[in-house]
């Protein structure tokens, strides 16, 4: 069984050819790349995605030595994103599908993020870690659903990383960009440190930092931003493993690409008789084969809907998801 997988739910749009036996026989994506010291320009983002979406559908096709008559289904990422960017993924996927009579199967994007994971990392039952542009969530599998132990209560690591690196003249995504600016970085600036129960909150921190960089060295800011960011984030997956006793801990999406992050995860981890599963750097951000393995696991499951019923969410929490192939 072999299925097509289309990303498309911020600055990636991506498509991707998958395997039941977990082969990724081709993952392709162009990403949006606003101007510098800009965000995410939803309408921006959405012409690029019809524009590039002919060439990375037909390549990802090429790769794999397929065509759209040997696929079993088409999935696509539903939510949550930004409607524009959504929309164009799942209008391509409901043509593919009804042109081409394959039946469709609808993703949320952070459990593609999970999944694909699992599948590289060899994770069975960890506790993950979702750190996208659009998820900071703590979670467990339990009761066929993904439940949340902590979450940011604003905005997302991701978001904290990218605002910040705007503000200072980078282009977004920035993280990578941050993280090269932290390792210059030598001096500790107090930066606020709100966690609220098991629930963490960066727009303080977001914004005590802006300020810190008209004053203090920009690498110095990074730095400490990064340093208390992923400590309140550990502090929060601490208590999270002690509470569940889960003996892997897994990271995924964009930002589990941080070196920094994975060393904290790596002692958090060890703390507590568990082992740190790091999603790939290459898949840790928005792809196809996020999408494409999320719909092998559906189609297995028995899940999946007529074209006609092809649907977006913008806004879509991940614990109301059914996941039928988890305990
Ligand atoms: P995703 O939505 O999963 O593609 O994740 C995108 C987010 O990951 C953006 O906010 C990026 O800035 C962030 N990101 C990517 N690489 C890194 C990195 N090396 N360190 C921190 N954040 C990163
Ligand atoms: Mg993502």
């Amino acid at each position: 069984m072999i299925g097509l997988g289309i990303e498309s739910t911020a600055h990636t749009f991506g498509a991707s050819i998958m395997s039941d036996d977990g082969k990724i026989l081709s993952n392709v994506k162009d990403v949006y790349r606003p101007p510098e010291g800009m965000g995410i320009h939803p309408r921006e983002a959405s012409r690029h995605h019809s524009d590039v979406a002919p060439r990375v559908l037909k390549e990802a096709l090429r790769q794999a030595g397929v065509s759209y008559r040997d696929l079993d289904f088409i999935a696509y990422s539903a939510g949550p994103g930004l409607g524009p960017c959504l929309r164009v993924g799942a209008t391509l996927a409901r043509f593919l599908s009804a042109y081409y009579d394959k039946p469709l199967v609808p993703v949320h994007h952070g459990i593609g993020h999970i999944e694909l994971g699992s599948l590289l990392t060899g994770a069975r039952d960890p506790l993950v870690l979702l750190l996208s542009g659009g998820h900071t969530m703590i979670l467990a599998a339990h009761m066929k659903r993904w439940r949340v132990f902590g979450e940011t209560l604003d905005i997302t690591l991701g978001q904290l990383i990218d605002q910040f690196g705007r503000y200072v003249g980078l282009s977004s995504p920035a993280g990578p960009q941050v993280e090269a600016l932290a390792q210059k970085g030598r001096k500790f600036i107090q930066l606020p440190y709100i966690v609220k129960g098991n629930d963490i909150s960066y727009s303080g921190l977001l914004s005590a930092a802006k300020k810190a960089s008209r004053k203090e060295a920009v690498e110095d800011v990074a730095y400490s931003l990064q340093e208390v960011a992923f400590s309140m984030l550990a502090e929060t997956a601490e208590r999270a493993l002690a509470l569940t006793k889960k003996q892997e801990l897994m990271v995924v999406g964009g930002v589990a690409a941080n070196k920094r992050l994975r060393e904290i995860l790596e002692k958090v981890a060890e703390r507590h008789g568990s082992r740190l599963y790091a999603v790939p750097q290459e898949y840790a951000g928005d792809c196809g084969a996020q999408i494409a393995w999320t719909g092998v696991l559906y189609y297995r499951s028995g899940v999946k809907v007529q074209p006609e019923s092809a649907f977006i969410q913008q806004k879509w929490r991940i614990d109301e998801v059914d996941v039928p192939w988890r305990s």
